[in-house]
């Protein structure tokens, strides 16, 4: 991993590819806010990112975020961007303030009830497999994903706030830019159902200036910022 000079380099260095991208799409940089990934990085990773300004943390496991969870900083908002396993959603609740992969009605009402024992109220976002990848979760059917929407909306434990895709792995933008738009497309059909839908999670390292262009309201950064991961 990085140390702390070039991460905030590294952070910099995204920071300005933002404001051109969303320059050229006539949008305001304010609008885009940065995770820091720190799935398969040391614990440190989230001092690191904490004290270079960036405090939304992405984790992708329950586990391996709550055995670093102990020594977050506090001002760490901590979100679970991998597949959520409806037997860890109370786990899930108690940890943390948005999870970006509900891809199943079930899995939502196992987190609200968890969220409504632990006293706490989480965020949530639906994810969409734009990608037709066996390997990416989510949903495949957008209508699907709108009935659920409505009904996860009157979840007590839940906040929905809008929707998350990864996109295809390839280096053809084509496809890449498809996928963003197909998910800021379907996120003014889910305003049309459920009121207050303002976020658009979409952009990794590998492909976030598109997804900005495309209207991506937070980019997840992994590589970008800390360097290869030395864990998968
Ligand atoms: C790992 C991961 C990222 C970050 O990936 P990088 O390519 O390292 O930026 C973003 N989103 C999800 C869902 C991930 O699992």
């Amino acid at each position: 991993m990085v140390g702390s000079d070039a991460l905030k380099a590294n952070l910099e260095a995204v920071r300005r590819r933002i404001a051109a991208a969303a320059a050229r799409a006539g949008r305001d940089p304010a609008d885009v806010s940065v995770m820091a990934v720190t799935k398969g990085q040391p614990p440190e990773a989230m001092r690191l990112a904490l004290e270079a300004g960036v405090t939304l943390i992405g984790e992708n496991r329950v586990q391996e975020a709550e055995a670093k969870a102990a020594s977050a900083p506090p001002g760490c908002e901590l979100h679970l961007i991998g597949h959520l396993q409806r037997n860890k959603a109370s786990r899930a609740a108690a940890l943390f303030a948005c999870v970006h992969s509900i891809d199943r009605l079930e899995t939502a009402v196992a987190l609200s009830r968890g969220a409504v024992a632990a006293g706490r109220m989480v965020e949530v976002l639906l994810e969409k497999n734009t990608s037709g990848a066996d390997t990416q979760s989510g949903y495949r059917d957008a209508g699907l994903l709108l009935e659920d929407l409505a009904r996860v909306a009157e979840l007590q434990g839940l906040r929905v706030r809008g929707l998350m895709t990864i996109a295809p792995f390839t280096a053809d933008q084509a496809p890449v830019r498809a996928a963003f738009r197909e998910l800021r497309l379907l996120l003014e059909r889910a305003q049309g159902i459920v009121a207050g839908l303002d976020v658009l999670s979409m952009g990794m390292s590998g492909d976030f200036e598109l997804a900005v262009e495309e209207g991506a309201t937070v980019v997840r950064l992994g590589t970008a910022l800390f360097g290869a991961r030395s864990r998968a």
